[in-house]
C-alpha cells in the first residue's frame, strides 16, 4: 500500500478507536492515522525490568512476573481487583480500583505473564503497586520508551498504544522523496517514536514538510497567474491623494507604485506589503481600493478581529469622505436587516468598498463584481483564509498586508505565493518611543500616576500564563492596578471577551474614560489610540524582539513622546537582558527581526502558533527559520505527489 494512502486513512482503522473516540480526537485535529503519528512524545523513560527484590519504595519501576493469585472484591464497575505477581526474586501485590472490567478480562488469571510499571510501596512484608500501567509480557519491549501527552481526555498511555499499533501497521513502502532526503519516510516516522536521539529522522520530516510547502507555493503562484481586469489608477485615486491631510511618505509612494503597476497589468496581483507598525499601510490599501472602485469593481478588506475591522472602517470612512464615498462594514455583529441590505448590495454588484472580519468569506456573502481583495495582518490568517477572500470572484487581485517584520529571504520562502513590497520608515514627525529595561520598578507607579494626572493613557501587557489562564492573569493584574490607580478607570481586555465587550473597553480607552488598559499580547494587534503614551510589558524576556517592537508600536502614534517600559522577570538571564536592551537603541523593526533570527534562530518572527497561521504540522518558523532558509536550495526538482501534499498541507489542499 502507498504510504500516504495509509497515513491519510481514518483513525478508526486503528483497533480500539471507534466512532466516538474518533470524534473526540478529531476535535483536537487528529482525524487520520498520519495525524496520530504526528502526536509527539513529550519525554522518554528508561524502561528496564527490575527484580522485585531490588525495588525501592517510591521509585517508579518496571516488573515482569507471573500472576499467582487473582481476587476481586465487590461487584460491578466499582469492584476492586487484587493480584499477586511473582518473579524469581519475590512477590508483589497489584491493586486496581473501579476494576470491574478486569474481573471480566480473561487474561487476568493465574499463570498470566505481565509487565507492569508503577510506583512500588511497602505493605507489611509485601511490595504493592496501585494502578500500575501494564501490558502482556509478550508485548513489552525493554529499553527506552516514549511518554506521550494526553489528548482529548485520553491518557498519554492510550495515545501511545494507538500510536504503537499505527507503527506496527505502517507500510514499509518507499515514498517519492526518500532518496533526496536520505531516509525512507516510514523509517523516519518510526524513529521519532522509538528513538530519543533521532535528529536525522526529525530533520528528514521537517525537510519534507518544508519542501511540500515550497512546492505548493510555487504551484499556487503559477496557477494564480491568470488574467484579471486592468485597474489602472485614475482620477479617483488622484483626488484621494489630494484630499489626504499629508503627503504620502516615500515608502507609501513606492508601495503604491508597485501596486498600481500590478493592478494595471491585466494579470492578477498577489502582493504582500510588509511595513512596520504605524508605517501607514491603511492609506495604501485605500488607494488600491479606489482604483477598483473607479473601474466599477468592488473591493473588500478583511481584518483578523472585529475591533480592527471597525477601526479600519472608521479610518477609511474619513479617507473617503472628501470624495463623497462611504465604505461598508460587515462583521459578525452586523445582523438582521442591516446585514441583509448589505448582502444585497454586494450581490447586486454595486461598486463599494466593504471592510470586515472573516464574516466576509462566509458562504452567504456573494460579490457580483469583486475586483480587489485586501487582507490585513495576513499572518494571523491561515493560508486557506488568506486566499478565501480572493476566491470570492474570478481574477480577483490580492493585496496582503503585514506588520510582522520578517527578513526578506524568509518572507519570500514562507509566502512564496506572493510578491513582496517592503515599506521602511515611519511618517515624519514621530519621535522614537523612549524604551527602557526596568529592573528596578520603584519609579514605575509614580511615573504612571503623573502620566494619568496629565490626562495620558497607557497599556499594561500582562504575561500570558497559559492559553486557558489568559483571562485570569489579565483580570488579576487589572484588579491590582485598579486598587493602585483608583481614578484611572483601569479596564481589562482579553481573548475570552465577546466582541461587543472588547469594543466597549477599547472605546472607553479611546475616549479617555479608561486611562490604563490591561491586556495580553494576543489581543488586538494594530489598535490605534494616538493618545496612548506608554506601554508597560511584564516578563518582557518571553517575547521576541520583533514582537516587542510591534507592541511598542501601540504608542508614539502622535507628536507626544511615547514610552515603552520593559519589565524583565527576576528569572531573566544576563543574555536575555542584553537582548532586551537592543530595543533601547534600535527602532527599526526589520533590523530587530534580523537580530532575532541571529539570536534565537528566527525568534518569534512569525508570531507564535496561536496566531492562526499554524499552517505547519511539525515546522515552527520561530525555531527552524534559519534551517528552513538553508534548506530552500535543496528542494527536490520533481513535483510532489498529490497525496504527499494532502498529508502535509491538508488545509491548503482543501482550499483548492
Ligand atoms: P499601519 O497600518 O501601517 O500600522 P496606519 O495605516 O494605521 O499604519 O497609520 C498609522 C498612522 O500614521 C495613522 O494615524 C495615519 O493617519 C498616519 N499616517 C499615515 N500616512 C501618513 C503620512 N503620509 N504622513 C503622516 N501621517 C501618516
Ligand atoms: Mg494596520
Amino acid at each position: 500500500m502507498d504510504i500516504y494512502g495509509f497515513l491519510l486513512s481514518p483513525i478508526t482503522r486503528i483497533a480500539g478507536i471507534g466512532d466516538k473516540v474518533a470524534l473526540r480526537l478529531q476535535k483536537r485535529g487528529i482525524a487520520t492515522i498520519g495525524d496520530l503519528l504526528l502526536w509527539m512524545p513529550k519525554a522518554w523513560i528508561h524502561d528496564h525490568v527490575q527484580p522485585i527484590a531490588n525495588l525501592r519504595a517510591g521509585e517508579p519501576a518496571r516488573v515482569v512476573g507471573t500472576v499467582r493469585e487473582a481476587r476481586i472484591v465487590g461487584e460491578g464497575k466499582r469492584a476492586r481487583a487484587h493480584f499477586v505477581v511473582e518473579d524469581k526474586t519475590g512477590a508483589m501485590e497489584l491493586v486496581f480500583f473501579h476494576a470491574g472490567f478486569m474481573a471480566r478480562d480473561a487474561r487476568w488469571r493465574p499463570g498470566m505473564r505481565v509487565a507492569v510499571r508503577g510506583v512500588p510501596e511497602r505493605k507489611g512484608l509485601l511490595w504493592r503497586m496501585v494502578h500500575p500501567e501494564w501490558v502482556p509480557a509478550a508485548r513489552f519491549q525493554e529499553g527506552i520508551a516514549p511518554v506521550y501527552p494526553s489528548c482529548a481526555g485520553f491518557s498519554g498511555r492510550r495515545m501511545g498504544a494507538w500510536i504503537a499499533e499505527a507503527l506496527r501497521r505502517l507500510p514499509r513502502a518507499p515514498s517519492p522523496w526518500d532518496e533526496e532526503l536520505g531516509l525512507p519516510l516510514w523509517q523516519a516516522l518510526r524513529a521519532i517514536h522509538t528513538d530519543p536521539e533521532s535528529e536525522e529522522a526529525w530533520r528528514r520530516l521537517l525537510q519534507e514538510e518544508w519542501f511540500a510547502h515550497l512546492a505548493l507555493m510555487r504551484a499556487k503562484r503559477a496557477a494564480a497567474r491568470t488574467p484579471a481586469p486592468a485597474l489602472a489608477p485614475g482620477r479617483l485615486c488622484q483626488r484621494l491623494v489630494a484630499a489626504l491631510p499629508w503627503p504620502l511618505t516615500p515608502a507609501q509612494q513606492q508601495a503604491w507604485q508597485d501596486i498600481a503597476t500590478d493592478l494595471s497589468s491585466g494579470t492578477r496581483m498577489h502582493r504582500l506589503v510588509q511595513g512596520d507598525v504605524g508605517a501607514g499601510k491603511t492609506v495604501v490599501a485605500a488607494l488600491a481600493a479606489a482604483a477598483a472602485l473607479e473601474h466599477g469593481y468592488q473591493a473588500a478588506l478583511m481584518a483578523p478581529t472585529e475591533v480592527l475591522a471597525r477601526q479600519h472602517h472608521a479610518t477609511l470612512a474619513e479617507v473617503f469622505a472628501p470624495l463623497g464615498m462611504e465604505p461598508l462594514l460587515l462583521t459578525g455583529s452586523v445582523r438582521g436587516k442591516a446585514r441583509c441590505a448589505l448582502l444585497t448590495r454586494l450581490s447586486a454588484g454595486e461598486p463599494v468598498l466593504v471592510v470586515g472580519t472573516h464574516a466576509l468569506v462566509s458562504e452567504e456573502v456573494r460579490f457580483a463584481k469583486l475586483g480587489l481583495a485586501i487582507v490585513d495582518e495576513q499572518h494571523r490568517f491561515g493560508v486557506r483564509q488568506r486566499w478565501a477572500l480572493a476566491d470570492k470572484g474570478r481574477g480577483v487581485h490580492l493585496l496582503s498586508m503585514t506588520a510582522t517584520p520578517i527578513p526578506r529571504s524568509l518572507a519570500l520562502a514562507l509566502y512564496g505565493d506572493l510578491e513582496l513590497t517592503v515599506m521602511r520608515g515611519l511618517p515624519p514627525g514621530r519621535k522614537p518611543v523612549i524604551t527602557r529595561v526596568l529592573r528596578d520598578r520603584r519609579g514605575l507607579k509614580p511615573a504612571l500616576a503623573r502620566l494619568f494626572a496629565a490626562g495620558g493613557r497607557a497599556y499594561w501587557i500582562a504575561p500570558r500564563v497559559e492559553e486557558d489562564e489568559e483571562s485570569a492573569s489579565v483580570l488579576a493584574r487589572a484588579r491590582q492596578l485598579a486598587a493602585h490607580f483608583p481614578t484611572a478607570g483601569v479596564q481589562a481586555l482579553h481573548g475570552r471577551m465577546r466582541p461587543e465587550e472588547k469594543q466597549a473597553v477599547l472605546a472607553a480607552f479611546a475616549r479617555g474614560e479608561c486611562q490604563l488598559l490591561v491586556a495580553t499580547t494576543v489581543v488586538e494587534v494594530g489598535v490605534n489610540v494616538p493618545e496612548a503614551r506608554a506601554i508597560v510589558i511584564e516578563e518582557a524576556e518571553r517575547y521576541g524582539l520583533a514582537q516587542l517592537h510591534q507592541l511598542r508600536g501601540r504608542v508614539g502614534r502622535s507628536h507626544e513622546q511615547g514610552y515603552c517600559l520593559l519589565l524583565p522577570s527576576p528569572r531573566a538571564s544576563d543574555a536575555q537582558l542584553a537582548r532586551l536592551r537592543l530595543l533601547e537603541q534600535c527602532h527599526d523593526g526589520l533590523r530587530l527581526a534580523e537580530e532575532d533570527l541571529k539570536l534565537r534562530g528566527a525568534g518569534d518572527l512569525i508570531g507564535t502558533r496561536q496566531s492562526g497561521a499554524a499552517e505547519f504540522r511539525l515546522l515552527d518558523p520561530t525555531k527552524h527559520g534559519a534551517q528552513m532558509l538553508e534548506w530552500t536550495e535543496l528542494a527536490p526538482k520533481a513535483p510532489p505527489s498529490e497525496a504527499l501534499v494532502r498529508f502535509w498541507k491538508p488545509d491548503f489542499a482543501a482550499a483548492d
